[in-house]
């Protein structure tokens, strides 16, 4: 998991070809990022005087005498050459991300970035539901962060599924509770490629199912699903109903 940044210094010159061609020499830091961006700082203001986002290709040479970069992307190409290296070195780096508390055993900073709750230093991992929101308080079991998430009803639970499972929440507060309006049977909640379903009974002679969107039960549709209050609105549990009116 470890990601670097690398940063090089000292008197260079920057050579971009393309859109903004231009030939720039000075006392520079160049940073490059996990990704291959390259962003050629000097003295002035915070934009680079240079740069190239996730270049196709990026090779780099050092030795005694000082460092050279080379990326390439399509058409452009950004080229930095040391006349005097002031030197250069290998930081690890991580995505930032709100911080949410720390991980009870190993003690590890816990942020959340991208979906996810991560440890920085162990790289452990912990997907979150969709609109799910993290919590002060931790987990009676674990120690961890508690979440909050709406599906059908809101749900506070531990972060790790493993500990405390939203699927098996909403099996237990949902299955059976909704009728499928194409053939009567009852609706199960299952996970089906991924997502959380109220699926027909019935399957697969019946092939009814609907994604349980993220948003608490308010109502119900003339259809005889459910209505959700989501961020987005109020919406029928089939988010194609004809039936549903705003
Ligand atoms: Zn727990
Ligand atoms: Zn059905
Ligand atoms: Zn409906």
């Amino acid at each position: 998991m470890s990601e670097t940044i690398r940063v090089f210094a000292g008197d260079c010159t920057t050579t971009f070809e393309g859109a903004r061609a231009r030939t720039q020499r000075g006392r520079v830091a160049i940073v490059v990022k996990p990704d291959r961006t390259v962003l050629v700082h000097d003295a002035d203001g915070y934009q680079p005087v240079a740069w190239l986002t996730r270049p196709d290709s990026l090779t780099v040479e050092t030795d005694e005498g000082g460092f050279g970069l080379l990326a390439r992307a399509g058409e452009q190409v950004l080229r930095v050459v040391s006349h005097e290296s002031s030197g250069w070195v290998e930081y690890p780096v991580t995505e930032a991300g709100v911080p949410v508390g720390s991980h009870p055993e190993t003690g590890d900073p816990l942020v959340r970035a991208g979906g996810a709750v991560r440890g920085l230093d162990t790289g452990v991992r912990y997907p979150l539901p969709a609109g799910a929101t993290v919590l002060d308080d931790t987990c009676d079991d674990c120690g961890l962060p508690k979440i909050r998430a709406e599906a059908g009803d809101a749900f506070e639970l531990c972060l790790d599924r493993a500990c405390e499972s939203l699927d098996e929440a909403v099996r237990e507060r949902f299955d059976r509770e909704w009728t499928c309006p194409e053939c009567g049977s009852d609706l199960r909640i299952i996970r089906r490629g991924g997502r959380l379903l109220a699926g027909c009974d019935a399957y697969p002679d019946c092939e009814t199912a609907f994604a349980i969107p993220a948003g608490v039960v308010v109502d119900e549709c003339d259809c005889g699903l459910p209505v959700f209050e989501t961020a987005r609105g109020r919406r029928c549990l089939d988010g194609t109903c004809e039936r549903f009116e705003r």
